[in-house]
């Protein structure tokens, strides 16, 4: 349903940063609403979850749940539109929501994470959940006793998601385009080592995804034969090729980004480059430990900039 907001903090996403920025926002008393339409954010699709603290082994979306049910207890609001339009105006933000809801708040709190890199070939989009995934964390299971799976990707998600899949599939082969790994962790390329049942392709690209659109993908077609061959039968790909910062809102409004990594620049305190602007979580250049337990963190950070921010601005105007 349209609706009309009038809050102090406006906090966009429904991730990590996003739920711990509204619990310390609530609980500093501001008026807060959060907004964004899918709950839960990658740690929800995460899979198992062993390294946030006091939670050992827990499945991120019920991970999740409890980040949720804390802040429904302090009644905070959550509209479940993605914020797809916001200008400043006099001092105060304007927003605007996918369903049409507006928003008018003094403080903004962006913590709207990163979309997955794709491979832009013909036929990607329309069999992605047909053979096609972008985590292997989540879908590995379904491969179980399946003949062979290619992975695509040189970081860490890469590499883990091809020692994941080794233990469902029989074969899987790890396609990188460069000639060396030299992002994953030192440990992780001692236990691919020493995985027979990976196959590690360098110097090869995915060129072309072969299949139909009732089965879905079968074969991919490759840049340097391997085996011969320049088409693998597969019974699915896993593209793990990284993810980018969501920035269109941050341009919108003239957000600072960082001339490396594209992501929204933030200060110790969370802060953009514009004044009432904070940012959060995956989306920022804060650390380059992108986890759910940085993402809370800062997020809880942004909530104590926005609340000073927002007791200055209502002290000046009194
Ligand atoms: C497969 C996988 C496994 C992982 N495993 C672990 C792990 O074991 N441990 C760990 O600590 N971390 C793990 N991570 C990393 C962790 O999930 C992220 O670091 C964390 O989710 C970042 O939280 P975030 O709130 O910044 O962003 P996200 O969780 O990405 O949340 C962003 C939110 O913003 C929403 N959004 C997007 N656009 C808009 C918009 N315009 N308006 C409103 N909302 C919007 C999204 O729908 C989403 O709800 C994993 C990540 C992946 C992908």
């Amino acid at each position: 349903m349209t609706k009309n907001y009038k809050v102090d903090v406006l906090i966009a996403g429904q991730g990590a940063a996003s739920f711990a920025a509204g619990l310390y926002s609530s609980r500093y008393q501001m008026a807060t609403l959060i907004v964004g339409e899918h709950f839960g954010g990658e740690t929800a699709i995460g899979g198992l979850i062993e390294n946030y603290p006091g939670q050992p082994d827990i499945d991120g979306f019920d991970l999740m749940l409890k980040f949720k049910e804390q802040i429904d207890n302090l009644n905070t609001p959550i509209h479940a539109s993605n914020l797809v339009d916001v200008e400043k105006k006099s001092g105060k933000f304007y927003s605007v929501l996918e369903d049409g809801s507006k928003v008018e708040s003094i403080s903004l709190i962006l913590c709207i994470g990163r979309e997955r890199r794709k491979l832009g070939l013909e036929n990607e989009e329309s069999w992605t959940g047909k053979g096609i995934s972008y985590c292997s964390t989540c879908d590995a299971p379904l491969y179980k006793n399946k003949s062979s799976v290619a992975v695509v990707g040189g970081g860490n998600a890469a590499v883990e998601g091809a020692l994941l899949l080794s233990k469902y599939a029989e074969t899987i082969y790890l396609i990188y385009r460069k000639n060396k790994f030299t992002r994953p962790e030192p440990l992780l390329l001692k236990i691919l080592e020493q995985t027979e049942n990976i196959k590690v392709l360098f110097d090869t690209e995915i060129k072309s995804l072969i299949g139909d659109d009732l089965a879905g993908l079968r074969t991919i077609g490759i840049s340097k034969p391997w085996d011969g061959n320049s088409e693998i039968n597969v019974d699915g790909l896993f593209i793990e090729a990284g993810a980018d910062p969501r920035i269109e809102i941050p341009k919108k409004l003239g957000l600072e980004l960082n001339s490396i990594s594209n992501e929204v620049h933030v200060d110790i305190a969370q802060k953009t480059s514009i004044e009432g602007v904070y940012a959060a979580g995956d989306l920022t250049d804060g650390t380059d430990l992108k986890q759910t337990i940085t993402a809370a963190s800062q997020g809880a950070i942004s909530a104590l900039s926005a609340y000073q921010y927002v007791s200055e601005f209502n002290s000046l105007r009194q």
